[in-house]
Protein backbone atom coordinates (compact mmCIF):
# COMPACT_ATOMS: atom_id res chain seq x y z
CA UNK A 1 0.00 0.00 0.00
CA UNK A 2 1.10 3.66 -0.61
CA UNK A 3 2.21 5.53 2.10
CA UNK A 4 0.18 9.01 1.84
CA UNK A 5 1.99 11.86 2.10
CA UNK A 6 1.90 14.02 4.83
CA UNK A 7 0.69 17.65 3.83
CA UNK A 8 0.60 19.12 7.08
CA UNK A 9 2.34 22.93 6.89
CA UNK A 10 3.46 24.64 9.69
CA UNK A 11 3.68 28.97 9.33
CA UNK A 12 7.50 28.76 8.39
CA UNK A 13 7.08 26.09 5.93
CA UNK A 14 4.11 28.25 4.34
CA UNK A 15 6.92 30.99 3.79
CA UNK A 16 9.60 28.23 2.54
CA UNK A 17 6.92 27.26 -0.27
CA UNK A 18 5.92 30.69 -0.67
CA UNK A 19 9.07 31.68 -1.64
CA UNK A 20 10.19 27.90 -3.41
CA UNK A 21 7.84 24.46 -3.80
CA UNK A 22 11.01 23.01 -4.50
CA UNK A 23 12.65 24.14 -0.99
CA UNK A 24 9.32 23.13 0.56
CA UNK A 25 9.32 19.86 -0.88
CA UNK A 26 13.18 18.75 -0.06
CA UNK A 27 13.06 20.10 3.00
CA UNK A 28 9.83 17.05 3.99
CA UNK A 29 11.91 14.77 1.61
CA UNK A 30 15.71 15.40 2.15
CA UNK A 31 17.98 14.86 -0.78
CA UNK A 32 20.64 12.37 -0.24
CA UNK A 33 23.19 15.06 -0.50
CA UNK A 34 25.42 16.76 2.05
CA UNK A 35 24.15 20.19 3.05
CA UNK A 36 26.85 22.10 4.45
CA UNK A 37 26.00 23.36 8.37
CA UNK A 38 24.73 26.91 8.79
CA UNK A 39 25.89 27.99 11.83
CA UNK A 40 24.38 31.54 11.43
CA UNK A 41 20.60 30.54 11.32
CA UNK A 42 21.04 29.16 15.00
CA UNK A 43 22.66 32.83 16.07
CA UNK A 44 19.82 34.58 14.00
CA UNK A 45 16.96 31.78 15.66
CA UNK A 46 18.37 32.70 19.31
CA UNK A 47 18.25 36.04 18.95
CA UNK A 48 14.65 36.58 17.59
CA UNK A 49 14.17 34.53 20.24
CA UNK A 50 15.20 37.08 22.82
CA UNK A 51 13.98 40.07 21.03
CA UNK A 52 10.25 38.21 21.23
CA UNK A 53 10.17 37.32 24.65
CA UNK A 54 11.31 41.49 25.22
CA UNK A 55 8.07 42.22 23.01
CA UNK A 56 6.14 40.53 25.28
CA UNK A 57 6.69 43.51 27.38
CA UNK A 58 5.00 45.20 25.69
CA UNK A 59 1.17 43.47 27.02
CA UNK A 60 2.47 42.53 30.10
CA UNK A 61 1.09 39.75 32.12
CA UNK A 62 0.09 37.46 29.07
CA UNK A 63 0.36 33.61 29.69
CA UNK A 64 2.20 31.84 27.19
CA UNK A 65 1.44 28.87 25.34
CA UNK A 66 4.83 27.17 25.27
CA UNK A 67 6.13 25.10 22.35
CA UNK A 68 8.88 23.10 24.29
CA UNK A 69 7.89 20.19 25.23
CA UNK A 70 4.41 20.37 24.52
CA UNK A 71 2.77 18.21 21.31
CA UNK A 72 1.11 20.10 18.98
CA UNK A 73 -2.47 19.14 20.26
CA UNK A 74 -1.73 20.02 23.41
CA UNK A 75 -0.88 23.69 22.10
CA UNK A 76 -3.77 23.87 20.43
CA UNK A 77 -6.11 22.95 23.43
CA UNK A 78 -4.00 25.03 26.02
CA UNK A 79 -4.74 28.02 23.91
CA UNK A 80 -8.68 27.17 23.47
CA UNK A 81 -8.95 26.68 27.18
CA UNK A 82 -7.07 30.46 27.43
CA UNK A 83 -9.77 31.88 25.04
CA UNK A 84 -12.67 30.50 26.90
CA UNK A 85 -11.20 31.18 30.10
CA UNK A 86 -11.27 35.09 29.09
CA UNK A 87 -7.28 35.41 29.18
CA UNK A 88 -6.67 39.00 27.42
CA UNK A 89 -3.12 38.30 26.97
CA UNK A 90 -1.56 35.01 24.67
CA UNK A 91 2.11 34.53 23.92
CA UNK A 92 2.49 32.00 21.28
CA UNK A 93 -1.16 31.48 21.00
CA UNK A 94 -1.76 28.39 18.86
CA UNK A 95 -4.40 27.48 16.27
CA UNK A 96 -4.54 25.18 13.34
CA UNK A 97 -7.24 24.76 10.58
CA UNK A 98 -6.60 22.78 6.66
CA UNK A 99 -3.28 21.46 7.45
CA UNK A 100 -1.92 24.67 8.37
CA UNK A 101 -0.15 25.30 12.21
CA UNK A 102 0.51 28.55 13.52
CA UNK A 103 1.54 30.37 16.46
CA UNK A 104 0.69 34.10 17.59
CA UNK A 105 3.46 35.69 18.53
CA UNK A 106 0.96 38.42 21.18
CA UNK A 107 -2.75 37.88 20.87
CA UNK A 108 -4.43 40.86 22.27
CA UNK A 109 -8.02 40.52 23.05
CA UNK A 110 -9.61 43.52 21.91
CA UNK A 111 -13.08 43.17 24.65
CA UNK A 112 -15.06 45.95 23.42
CA UNK A 113 -15.47 44.29 19.95
CA UNK A 114 -14.94 40.56 21.39
CA UNK A 115 -12.16 40.19 19.12
CA UNK A 116 -8.39 39.46 18.78
CA UNK A 117 -5.43 41.66 17.67
CA UNK A 118 -2.21 40.00 15.83
CA UNK A 119 1.22 41.08 16.71
CA UNK A 120 3.70 39.86 15.06
CA UNK A 121 7.78 40.71 16.10
CA UNK A 122 10.43 40.35 13.95
CA UNK A 123 13.87 41.50 14.60
CA UNK A 124 13.98 43.40 11.20
CA UNK A 125 13.62 47.42 11.16
CA UNK A 126 11.05 47.55 8.79
CA UNK A 127 8.19 45.96 7.29
CA UNK A 128 9.05 43.41 4.39
CA UNK A 129 6.76 41.70 1.86
CA UNK A 130 7.75 38.28 3.38
CA UNK A 131 6.52 39.62 7.18
CA UNK A 132 3.14 40.49 5.44
CA UNK A 133 2.94 36.91 4.67
CA UNK A 134 3.87 36.17 7.50
CA UNK A 135 1.04 37.84 9.24
CA UNK A 136 -1.50 36.73 6.23
CA UNK A 137 -1.10 33.05 7.15
CA UNK A 138 -1.89 33.28 10.75
CA UNK A 139 -5.01 35.78 10.45
CA UNK A 140 -5.72 32.92 7.27
CA UNK A 141 -5.52 30.28 10.05
CA UNK A 142 -7.19 32.34 13.03
CA UNK A 143 -10.27 33.13 10.94
CA UNK A 144 -11.11 30.16 9.95
CA UNK A 145 -10.90 28.98 13.47
CA UNK A 146 -14.04 31.20 13.87
CA UNK A 147 -11.49 34.09 15.72
CA UNK A 148 -12.74 37.56 14.65
CA UNK A 149 -9.48 39.53 14.21
CA UNK A 150 -10.01 43.48 14.83
CA UNK A 151 -6.57 44.27 13.78
CA UNK A 152 -2.66 42.95 12.60
CA UNK A 153 0.60 44.49 13.44
CA UNK A 154 4.00 43.98 12.86
CA UNK A 155 6.41 44.84 15.53
CA UNK A 156 9.42 45.74 14.10
CA UNK A 157 12.65 47.08 15.74
CA UNK A 158 13.03 51.05 16.12
CA UNK A 159 17.04 51.39 14.69
CA UNK A 160 16.53 55.07 15.61
CA UNK A 161 15.98 54.44 19.56
CA UNK A 162 19.20 55.06 22.00
CA UNK A 163 19.46 53.57 25.25
CA UNK A 164 19.52 55.84 28.09
CA UNK A 165 19.45 53.57 31.42
CA UNK A 166 17.06 50.75 31.40
CA UNK A 167 15.53 49.78 28.35
CA UNK A 168 12.51 51.47 27.24
CA UNK A 169 10.40 48.58 25.24
CA UNK A 170 7.91 50.83 24.04
CA UNK A 171 10.48 53.37 22.00
CA UNK A 172 12.51 49.73 21.49
CA UNK A 173 9.27 48.38 19.62
CA UNK A 174 7.78 49.86 16.49
CA UNK A 175 4.02 48.37 15.92
CA UNK A 176 2.80 49.04 12.23
CA UNK A 177 -0.81 48.27 11.80
CA UNK A 178 -1.07 46.02 8.04
CA UNK A 179 -4.33 44.81 8.47
CA UNK A 180 -5.36 46.31 5.10
CA UNK A 181 -2.22 43.96 3.30
CA UNK A 182 -3.13 40.94 5.32
CA UNK A 183 -6.56 40.96 4.72
CA UNK A 184 -5.90 41.97 0.80
CA UNK A 185 -3.72 39.09 0.93
CA UNK A 186 -6.09 36.23 1.81
CA UNK A 187 -7.77 35.14 -1.65
CA UNK A 188 -4.82 34.54 -3.16
CA UNK A 189 -2.96 32.99 0.36
CA UNK A 190 -5.75 30.67 -0.08
CA UNK A 191 -4.48 29.50 -3.59
CA UNK A 192 -1.32 29.37 -2.28
CA UNK A 193 -1.76 26.96 0.35
CA UNK A 194 -3.15 24.24 -1.95
CA UNK A 195 -0.41 24.61 -4.57
CA UNK A 196 1.52 23.98 -1.36
CA UNK A 197 -0.39 21.31 -0.67
CA UNK A 198 -0.41 19.69 -3.88
CA UNK A 199 3.69 20.05 -4.15
CA UNK A 200 3.65 18.32 -0.94
CA UNK A 201 1.39 15.46 -2.45
CA UNK A 202 4.37 14.99 -5.17
CA UNK A 203 6.39 11.68 -5.70
CA UNK A 204 9.48 13.15 -7.58
CA UNK A 205 10.90 16.54 -6.81
CA UNK A 206 9.27 19.45 -8.69
CA UNK A 207 10.96 20.27 -11.88
CA UNK A 208 12.22 24.15 -10.79
CA UNK A 209 15.13 25.66 -11.76
CA UNK A 210 17.28 28.13 -10.22
CA UNK A 211 16.19 32.09 -10.12
CA UNK A 212 16.45 34.88 -8.16
CA UNK A 213 14.40 33.36 -5.56
CA UNK A 214 16.99 31.27 -4.15
CA UNK A 215 18.61 33.91 -2.42
CA UNK A 216 15.63 36.29 -1.79
CA UNK A 217 14.04 36.94 0.58
CA UNK A 218 16.28 34.45 2.37
CA UNK A 219 19.15 32.57 1.23
CA UNK A 220 17.84 29.14 0.42
CA UNK A 221 18.74 26.11 2.53
CA UNK A 222 19.68 23.64 -0.94
CA UNK A 223 21.49 25.91 -2.74
CA UNK A 224 24.59 24.15 -2.72
CA UNK A 225 22.27 21.11 -3.80
CA UNK A 226 20.15 22.79 -6.86
CA UNK A 227 23.30 24.36 -8.18
CA UNK A 228 25.84 22.12 -8.09
CA UNK A 229 25.76 22.32 -12.36
CA UNK A 230 26.81 25.72 -12.33
CA UNK A 231 30.52 25.29 -13.04
CA UNK A 232 33.47 27.68 -11.89
CA UNK A 233 33.93 31.06 -13.74
CA UNK A 234 30.08 31.31 -14.58
CA UNK A 235 27.79 34.17 -15.32
CA UNK A 236 27.20 34.56 -11.77
CA UNK A 237 30.74 34.81 -10.41
CA UNK A 238 30.41 38.04 -13.10
CA UNK A 239 30.63 41.37 -10.55
CA UNK A 240 28.50 44.68 -10.44
CA UNK A 241 24.83 45.57 -11.98
CA UNK A 242 23.32 45.98 -15.38
CA UNK A 243 23.28 42.52 -16.74
CA UNK A 244 20.40 39.93 -16.27
CA UNK A 245 22.27 37.14 -15.30
CA UNK A 246 19.45 34.99 -15.27
CA UNK A 247 18.27 35.95 -18.26
CA UNK A 248 21.38 34.65 -20.04
CA UNK A 249 21.02 31.66 -17.74
CA UNK A 250 17.61 30.89 -19.10
CA UNK A 251 19.08 31.57 -22.81
CA UNK A 252 21.75 28.33 -22.24
CA UNK A 253 24.82 31.50 -20.96
CA UNK A 254 26.31 29.95 -18.48
CA UNK A 255 30.11 30.36 -18.97
CA UNK A 256 31.63 33.67 -18.07
CA UNK A 257 33.54 33.15 -22.24
CA UNK A 258 29.50 32.55 -23.25
CA UNK A 259 28.90 35.95 -22.29
CA UNK A 260 28.60 38.75 -24.85
CA UNK A 261 31.15 40.97 -24.24
CA UNK A 262 29.98 43.93 -26.10
CA UNK A 263 26.96 43.98 -23.23
CA UNK A 264 29.41 44.33 -20.28
CA UNK A 265 30.32 47.52 -18.63
CA UNK A 266 34.22 48.07 -18.66
CA UNK A 267 34.80 46.75 -15.13
CA UNK A 268 33.19 43.79 -16.19
CA UNK A 269 34.84 43.29 -19.49
CA UNK A 270 38.44 43.55 -17.60
CA UNK A 271 37.32 40.73 -14.89
CA UNK A 272 35.76 38.48 -18.20
CA UNK A 273 39.28 38.95 -20.06
CA UNK A 274 41.52 38.74 -16.82
CA UNK A 275 39.78 35.43 -16.09
CA UNK A 276 40.14 34.30 -19.37
CA UNK A 277 43.36 35.00 -20.71
CA UNK A 278 44.87 34.23 -16.63
CA UNK A 279 45.92 38.12 -16.99
CA UNK A 280 47.51 39.85 -14.05
CA UNK A 281 47.98 44.13 -14.21
CA UNK A 282 50.27 45.85 -12.96
CA UNK A 283 50.44 49.49 -12.73
CA UNK A 284 53.37 50.89 -11.71
CA UNK A 285 53.46 54.14 -11.47
CA UNK A 286 49.87 54.11 -9.65
CA UNK A 287 51.40 51.31 -7.18
CA UNK A 288 54.45 53.50 -5.86
CA UNK A 289 52.39 56.43 -5.97
CA UNK A 290 49.90 54.86 -3.03
CA UNK A 291 53.27 53.63 -1.11
CA UNK A 292 55.07 56.59 -1.14
CA UNK A 293 51.98 58.39 0.25
CA UNK A 294 52.36 55.88 3.60
CA UNK A 295 54.76 56.86 6.05
CA UNK A 296 56.29 55.73 9.76
CA UNK A 297 55.06 54.40 11.88
CA UNK A 298 52.96 52.60 10.19
CA UNK A 299 49.77 51.11 11.92
CA UNK A 300 48.05 48.27 10.46
CA UNK A 301 44.27 48.89 12.51
CA UNK A 302 41.49 45.67 12.40
CA UNK A 303 38.45 46.11 13.80
CA UNK A 304 35.95 43.75 15.35
CA UNK A 305 32.84 44.58 16.21
CA UNK A 306 29.36 42.90 17.28
CA UNK A 307 25.99 44.51 17.12
CA UNK A 308 22.90 43.33 18.27
CA UNK A 309 18.82 44.04 18.14
CA UNK A 310 18.71 44.93 21.68
CA UNK A 311 21.25 47.53 22.94
CA UNK A 312 23.16 46.23 25.55
CA UNK A 313 24.80 49.55 26.77
CA UNK A 314 23.75 53.06 27.20
CA UNK A 315 24.35 55.39 23.96
CA UNK A 316 23.93 52.39 21.83
CA UNK A 317 21.20 51.98 18.86
CA UNK A 318 19.70 48.72 17.61
CA UNK A 319 22.31 47.15 15.30
CA UNK A 320 25.07 49.72 16.00
CA UNK A 321 28.61 48.21 15.57
CA UNK A 322 30.07 48.17 19.25
CA UNK A 323 34.27 47.80 19.12
CA UNK A 324 34.96 44.58 21.24
CA UNK A 325 38.74 43.97 19.91
CA UNK A 326 40.86 45.48 17.48
CA UNK A 327 44.40 43.93 16.81
CA UNK A 328 47.64 46.48 15.77
CA UNK A 329 50.72 45.84 13.73
CA UNK A 330 52.65 48.70 14.46
CA UNK A 331 55.74 48.89 11.93
CA UNK A 332 58.76 51.43 12.88
CA UNK A 333 60.32 51.53 9.48
CA UNK A 334 59.67 50.04 5.68
CA UNK A 335 60.17 45.96 5.70
CA UNK A 336 60.36 45.91 9.85
CA UNK A 337 59.52 43.14 11.99
CA UNK A 338 55.93 45.06 13.22
CA UNK A 339 54.82 44.84 16.97
CA UNK A 340 51.81 43.41 17.85
CA UNK A 341 48.90 45.11 20.39
CA UNK A 342 45.78 43.63 20.30
CA UNK A 343 42.85 44.62 22.85
CA UNK A 344 39.95 42.22 23.33
CA UNK A 345 37.38 43.06 25.43
CA UNK A 346 36.89 41.16 29.17
CA UNK A 347 34.06 38.17 28.15
CA UNK A 348 31.53 39.52 31.00
CA UNK A 349 27.86 40.44 30.54
CA UNK A 350 26.93 44.02 30.59
CA UNK A 351 30.38 45.36 30.49
CA UNK A 352 30.63 48.15 27.88
CA UNK A 353 34.23 48.17 26.03
CA UNK A 354 34.55 51.14 24.36
CA UNK A 355 36.50 53.69 26.62
CA UNK A 356 38.73 50.95 27.73
CA UNK A 357 39.00 50.31 24.08
CA UNK A 358 39.24 54.20 23.26
CA UNK A 359 41.87 54.78 25.85
CA UNK A 360 44.14 51.78 24.55
CA UNK A 361 44.02 52.42 21.46
CA UNK A 362 45.03 56.71 21.93
CA UNK A 363 47.95 54.95 24.02
CA UNK A 364 49.25 52.47 21.28
CA UNK A 365 48.86 54.47 18.06
CA UNK A 366 51.31 57.34 18.24
CA UNK A 367 49.63 60.43 17.39
CA UNK A 368 51.55 61.14 14.20
CA UNK A 369 51.24 57.69 12.80
CA UNK A 370 50.10 56.85 9.42
CA UNK A 371 47.10 54.55 10.30
CA UNK A 372 46.81 51.80 7.40
CA UNK A 373 43.50 50.25 7.40
CA UNK A 374 41.48 47.57 5.21
CA UNK A 375 38.80 49.57 4.10
CA UNK A 376 38.65 52.92 5.87
CA UNK A 377 34.81 53.80 6.02
CA UNK A 378 34.43 51.06 8.30
CA UNK A 379 37.57 51.73 10.70
CA UNK A 380 36.83 55.38 10.97
CA UNK A 381 33.28 54.77 11.16
CA UNK A 382 34.37 53.16 14.67
CA UNK A 383 36.80 55.96 15.34
CA UNK A 384 34.42 58.95 14.96
CA UNK A 385 31.35 56.99 16.52
CA UNK A 386 34.33 56.59 19.59
CA UNK A 387 35.06 60.13 19.14
CA UNK A 388 31.18 61.28 19.32
CA UNK A 389 30.79 59.04 22.80
CA UNK A 390 33.77 60.40 24.52
CA UNK A 391 33.96 64.46 24.17
CA UNK A 392 37.20 64.10 26.24
CA UNK A 393 38.90 61.58 23.95
CA UNK A 394 37.50 63.19 20.61
CA UNK A 395 40.50 65.08 19.58
CA UNK A 396 42.90 62.13 19.91
CA UNK A 397 40.87 59.83 18.18
CA UNK A 398 39.65 62.23 15.31
CA UNK A 399 43.53 62.88 14.74
CA UNK A 400 44.24 59.13 14.04
CA UNK A 401 40.99 59.30 11.65
CA UNK A 402 42.88 62.32 9.51
CA UNK A 403 45.72 59.85 9.53
CA UNK A 404 43.89 56.59 8.23
CA UNK A 405 44.76 55.23 4.96
CA UNK A 406 43.23 52.66 3.20
CA UNK A 407 45.04 49.24 1.77
CA UNK A 408 42.00 48.63 -0.29
CA UNK A 409 42.97 51.27 -2.72
CA UNK A 410 45.20 50.01 -5.18
CA UNK A 411 43.24 46.57 -5.32
CA UNK A 412 39.82 48.63 -5.92
CA UNK A 413 41.25 50.96 -8.26
CA UNK A 414 42.86 47.27 -10.23
CA UNK A 415 46.14 48.87 -9.40
CA UNK A 416 46.92 45.50 -8.53
CA UNK A 417 45.17 42.96 -10.05
CA UNK A 418 45.79 39.05 -10.27
CA UNK A 419 43.14 36.87 -11.82
CA UNK A 420 41.97 34.64 -9.52
CA UNK A 421 40.38 37.89 -7.65
CA UNK A 422 37.87 37.18 -10.07
CA UNK A 423 36.44 40.92 -10.29
CA UNK A 424 36.48 41.04 -6.33
CA UNK A 425 39.02 43.63 -4.29
CA UNK A 426 37.56 42.35 -0.75
CA UNK A 427 39.91 41.07 1.43
CA UNK A 428 38.82 37.87 1.48
CA UNK A 429 39.22 37.74 -2.54
CA UNK A 430 42.92 39.46 -1.91
CA UNK A 431 44.20 37.94 0.28
CA UNK A 432 44.72 34.27 -0.88
CA UNK A 433 45.58 36.11 -4.49
CA UNK A 434 48.66 37.72 -3.00
CA UNK A 435 49.49 36.12 0.41
CA UNK A 436 47.77 32.48 0.84
CA UNK A 437 49.86 32.43 4.62
CA UNK A 438 47.58 34.64 6.88
CA UNK A 439 49.79 35.48 9.64
CA UNK A 440 49.99 39.28 9.45
CA UNK A 441 47.73 39.39 6.92
CA UNK A 442 47.57 43.48 6.05
CA UNK A 443 51.51 43.78 6.79
CA UNK A 444 52.10 40.74 4.06
CA UNK A 445 49.74 42.45 1.56
CA UNK A 446 51.28 45.83 2.03
CA UNK A 447 55.01 43.99 1.56
CA UNK A 448 53.66 42.97 -1.74
CA UNK A 449 52.77 46.41 -2.71
CA UNK A 450 56.18 47.36 -1.66
CA UNK A 451 58.64 44.83 -3.73
CA UNK A 452 56.19 45.54 -6.29
CA UNK A 453 57.00 49.35 -6.59
CA UNK A 454 60.57 48.35 -5.95
S1 LIG B 1 18.09 26.50 -4.26
FE1 LIG B 1 16.63 27.65 -5.48
S2 LIG B 1 15.62 26.18 -6.78
FE2 LIG B 1 16.63 25.03 -5.16
S3 LIG B 1 15.09 24.75 -3.62
FE3 LIG B 1 16.20 26.57 -3.08
S4 LIG B 1 15.10 28.27 -3.99
FE4 LIG B 1 14.36 26.38 -4.95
Amino acid sequence: MTKRKSTGLSKSLVLKGLQCRKALWLKKNPPDFDLPPRPELEARFAAGNEVGELAQQLFPAGIEVPYAGLPFAAQLARTKQLIENGTKVIYEASFSRGGVFVKVDILVRDEFTNSWQIYEVKMGTSVKEINLDDVASQYHVLTQCGLTISAAYLTHINNRYKRHGELDVQQLFRSEDVTAEVVERQEQLAEQLEQLRNTLRLDDEPTIDIGPWCTAPFECDYIPYCWQHIPNNSIFDLRGRGINKFAYYHQGVVKLEELPIAALNPAQRFQVEATLNKQDTTDLPAIREFVDSLWYPLCHLDFETFDTPIPPFDGVRPYQKVPFQYSLHIQQQAGAEPSHYEYLAAASANFDPRRELAEQLIAEIPAEACVLTYNQAFEKSVLRELAELFPDLADALLLRVDNVRDLMVPFKKRHLYRWQMAGSYSIKAVLPALVPELSYKMVRVLGVLREVAV
